[in-house]
This record gives structure tokens, sequence and C-alpha cells, in this order.
């Protein structure tokens, strides 16, 4: 990715943004020559992965597709992992 040249002032908001914890500030940006590079530190898209599944799990979601599941799985009183459409396919895989 090329970096974008950035102003004093961006360069202050992108700081300001990074002292907050705001991945907002994730960017590669160039300010007089110099190359500021900041991205996350040992993100895998596993943990991505994870972030997602938590979200969807949380929110009663299929954690495939994101639809919401309505059933419930009797032997853990909890909603499915996986809306009907995706329980169908996984069983019979
Ligand atoms: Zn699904």
């Amino acid at each position: 990715m090329e970096p974008k040249k950035i102003s004093f002032v961006e360069l202050a908001q992108a700081w300001k943004k990074l002292q907050n914890g705001s991945e907002d500030a994730i960017g590669n940006y160039l300010y007089k020559g110099l190359r500021i590079q900041v991205s996350k530190y040992h993100s895998s898209g596993t943990e991505r992965y994870m972030r997602l599944y938590k979200k969807r799990r949380e929110q009663g979601l299929c954690i495939r597709c994101g639809n919401k599941v309505r059933k419930i799985n009797p032997h853990t009183e909890k909603l499915y992992r996986l809306c009907e459409y995706h329980r169908e396919i996984t069983d019979k895989m």
C-alpha cells in the first residue's frame, strides 16, 4: 500500500486516534519524506474470524451467514450456532 502524504495537522489527528487506542489510526502515512506505518500487531485471519464468531454468537446469529437463529438446542437450552439451512448442510457433511 502506498503511503498517504499527510500534513502536520493530519499527523496530529492520527496521533490523537492512536492515543485513544482507536483502530481508525491504522494507516500508512508519509510526512516530510518519512514513512509512518500504523498497523495491528499479530492480527491474523483467525483472530478476525474469532471476533466475528463471538459477536454473532452473542447476538444469536448463525456463525456462517449471520442470519437470525430461532431454534433452541434442547441439550444446551441455548440457541443453535447455525441457522436452519447451515445446520442442515453441516449435519450432512
Ligand atoms: Zn446460516
